[in-house]
């Protein structure tokens, strides 16, 4: 989650960036102040120790035991193959009615045009059927050759389908956890980053609600690929925090995460523009983050191609000024903009947009300028000797001379927000428990048993 808007990062490894959704943006659901309203997604009620829980939790006593979210698989699809693997049906949900009977593991073939959807050629008479299983409860269903815990909503979408798995929550989760973190990581670990997958679940309901769904399975959300993306790790991880949610005035809280923090994480009025209580800077052990240290090498033209591309025709570069509005680094050491002046003009960015533009890891990253190999050597050395964060530099002129190279030098990858998973992983590592973990990188938050 990092544009203005939902700004879609580049996927990097299985560690992601988590929540491209960002708390204020136009992608967030439209009514924010009613956030704390109840969850809108469908209820399983299936606990009757349900209400006893809530009240512990301080959540209204017709809160759920679980919850069932709707996660959209594909949008805009003119014919979607779908099975189960028990004898099944596909109904009518608005009347109940049978559409077609299907033994286990039988293809279905759900096509649509604008009178409406089919299945194996023969008109449905309606704009969404469902997957029922036939007889007991069970079973998996599969679509684009990928199994799926609960059922498959096909739903008309003009001539296309928008194809919806309604799962319970921690099903979901079994199939994102490990997406997100490396499942061979400690359990601690996997016990934070479930939790804050879970609340991060809860924060997103009805993101998608436009096309039917609460979430999509893509990193724009949480990535999701269903039974595929599962390991045993993660699973326990997920059921043993089952429930729990980290809560702000008992509503799920906007619970970023990313992958290393370069040393100190960052406010979020930094990064998205609004103040979150619990998004505070923090210190944490980044040290055996493999993005601990990182550099990227550009020569002035290529630094002005990537401006180009961005909008930015500055013409040749000529000089770069880190500190135009004398405005500082954020608190935790980022960049909060860079003047680039070329010989047609000049731009000022921001380091958020700076590294989407430039591809950098992370906004924590010093410029310099290096002119010759000599000159090189001594400054890598001068480079490995600092632990500390980056310094400002001061406006760096280029001279055009062959050769010549600009030099960004940073720490950590990702926006910096909330959880660390590098940081997470050196604190279990240490022995910290789940709950000491995310009360270290959220502010302030309460975790509790939510359904
Ligand atoms: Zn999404």
């Amino acid at each position: 989650m990092v544009l203005g808007i939902c700004l879609m990062l580049p996927v990097m490894t299985a560690v992601t960036e988590a929540s491209l959704i960002t708390p204020y943006s136009g992608m967030k659901p439209d009514k924010e102040s009613t956030a704390a309203d109840k969850p809108a997604m469908t209820v399983a009620a299936n606990s009757s120790n349900s209400s006893k829980e809530n009240s512990k939790a301080g959540v209204a006593e017709t809160e759920p035991a679980s919850y069932v979210i709707r996660v959209g698989l594909n949008t805009g699809v003119a014919r979607a193959d779908a099975s189960m693997s028990t004898a099944y049906r596909i109904i009518n949900p608005a009347n109940g009615k049978v559409v077609a009977e299907l033994e286990a593991n039988e293809l279905a073939q759900i096509s649509a045009d604008l009178s409406g959807l089919a299945v194996n050629g023969a008109s449905a008479g309606c704009d969404e059927v469902r997957l029922v299983p036939a007889r007991k409860n069970d079973g998996l269903v599969s679509f684009n050759n990928t199994k799926y815990h609960g059922t498959l909503v096909f739903r008309r979408s003009g001539s296309y389908i928008n194809v919806i798995n309604e799962v319970d929550l921690d099903d979901y989760l079994k199939g994102v956890v490990p997406s997100e973190m490396n499942q061979a990581w400690p359990a601690e670990a996997l016990k934070a980053q479930s939790v804050a997958a879970r609340t991060f679940a809860l924060y997103s309901r009805n993101q998608h609600i436009s096309d039917g769904y609460d979430v999509c399975n893509t990193i724009h959300c949480q990535y999701y690929e269903g039974l595929k993306g599962e390991a045993d790790t993660a699973t326990a991880a997920v059921l043993e925090t089952k429930g729990y949610v980290m809560t702000k005035d008992t509503r799920p809280i906007c619970a970023a995460f990313h992958s290393s923090s370069g040393g100190m994480t960052e406010n979020s009025e930094n990064v998205w523009g609004r103040y979150q209580p619990y998004l505070r800077s923090v210190a944490d052990d980044d040290s055996e983050s493999p993005y601990h240290d990182w550099r990227v090498t550009a020569s002035a033209n290529e630094i002005e191609k990537m401006l180009v591309s961005a909008g930015y025709r500055i013409g040749p570069l000529k000089s770069i000024n880190m500190d135009p509005g004398k405005k500082g680094r954020s608190e935790s050491g980022r960049v909060v903009e860079v003047l680039f002046k070329g010989t047609d003009g000049t731009a000022i960015v921001d380091g958020v947009k700076l590294r989407s533009i430039f591809g950098l890891k992370s906004t924590m990253f010093s410029i310099r300028v290096q002119r010759s190999a000599v000159n090189s050597k001594e400054s890598l050395a001068n480079s490995r000797n600092g632990k500390s964060m980056p310094t400002a530099a001061s406006s760096l002129q280029l001279t055009g001379a062959e050769g010549e190279l600009v030099i960004l030098e940073g720490h950590g990858f990702g926006h910096g927000l909330g959880m660390a998973q590098y940081g997470a992983k050196a604190m279990a590592d240490k022995g910290a428990k789940w709950q000491d973990i995310l009360n270290h990188y959220y502010t302030d938050i309460v975790i509790s048993k939510y359904y």
